[in-house]
């Protein structure tokens, strides 16, 4: 039961390639699934952008073929029964809105053989939000990655009170497989345990950017020079992109919301989205 050998990705935008893309790269035959024909052709354009990516950013064998090679091991289906028939394990990497991720697992419980464990990728969400949809509550957790995989390798698992240790472990065991440093997490925490820590760390950077009380760039001096970090705060918003931020900061408490009209007004309404946009907080 716990021998993961074949995967199944469901959802194939901006996590979903890359976890089902990472997977195969690691030697694992992979169907990624989407709702049609349209978002597949998508699909296909960013796994080929993902080997571009791996080439340029010098992961290990990538150039030697390796990252075309991956591209053999993934097949496409827009068929949920046809994609999960023989699956061990199903990582779902679909929008993050609860009632469509409940009636996702309540089709794929009726079509996954009765061993395949699932995955959620959910970033805030809890996995005990969607556990009875699955029908199977001791073969489903969560295993979230970083945006980026390949070079923020870390994979949070986190399952709920019903899940099977053995499931969990194995499940522990694959991320490893997959070249990613696997962070278990004891019970269920919203924010796992990267956002727990970089939340409230962005909030308190926004604090003292949005209230005048110091430039950003000598907050990230500050946090540079004196803890030794690579990057301040500002610097993480910027690779972030300032409108994932923005919108869980507009939905937040009175005070968040104040710094969340600052990220709007002062960045992303001139167009400084960060990196991607070509300036931030900082110019690129
Ligand atoms: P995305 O919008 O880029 O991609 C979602 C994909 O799911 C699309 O290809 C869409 O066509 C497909 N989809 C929609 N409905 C579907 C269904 N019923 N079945 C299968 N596929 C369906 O989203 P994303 O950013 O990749 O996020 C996906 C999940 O991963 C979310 O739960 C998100 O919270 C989580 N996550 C995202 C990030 C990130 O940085 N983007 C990081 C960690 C976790």
């Amino acid at each position: 039961m716990t021998n993961i050998q074949r995967v199944t990705v469901l959802g194939t935008g901006v996590l979903g390639s890359q976890i089902a893309f990472q997977t195969a790269y690691s030697g694992f035959d992979v169907v990624a699934y989407d709702i049609n024909d349209d978002a597949l052709d998508k699909a296909r354009e960013r796994f080929n952008g993902l080997v571009d990516t791996y080439i340029a950013d010098g992961v290990d064998g990538a150039a030697d073929g390796k990252a075309k090679d991956a591209l053999t091991r993934v097949r496409f289906s827009a068929d949920l029964g046809d994609a999960v028939a023989e699956a061990d394990l199903v990582i779902e990497a679909i929008p993050e809105i609860l009632d469509l991720k409940k009636s996702t697992y309540a089709e794929l419980g009726k079509l996954a053989p009765e061993h395949t464990i699932f995955a959620t990728n959910s970033s805030t969400l809890l996995p005990s939000d969607m556990k009875e949809s699955t029908g199977r509550v001791d073969k489903f957790l969560a295993l979230h990655f970083a945006n980026q995989i390949w070079k923020f390798n870390t994979a949070e698992i986190m399952g709920t009170s019903d899940t099977d240790p053995a499931v969990f472990d194995a499940v522990v065991e694959f991320s490893k497989a997959i070249g990613m440093v696997a962070i278990p997490i004891h019970k269920e925490k919203a924010g796992y345990v990267l956002n727990s820590l970089l939340v409230p760390f962005l909030n308190a950077a926004a604090e003292l950017g949005a209230e005048g009380y110091a430039e950003p760039a000598d907050v990230d001096n500050t946090w540079r020079i004196a803890t030794g970090a690579p990057m301040g705060p500002f610097q993480i918003f910027d690779v972030i992109g300032l409108t994932t931020p923005y919108n869980i900061m507009s939905h937040g408490d009175e005070k968040t919301q104040k710094f969340a009209e600052w990220l709007k007004t002062e960045y992303i309404d001139k167009g400084y989205l960060g990196v991607a946009s070509g300036r931030g907080f900082y110019t690129y």
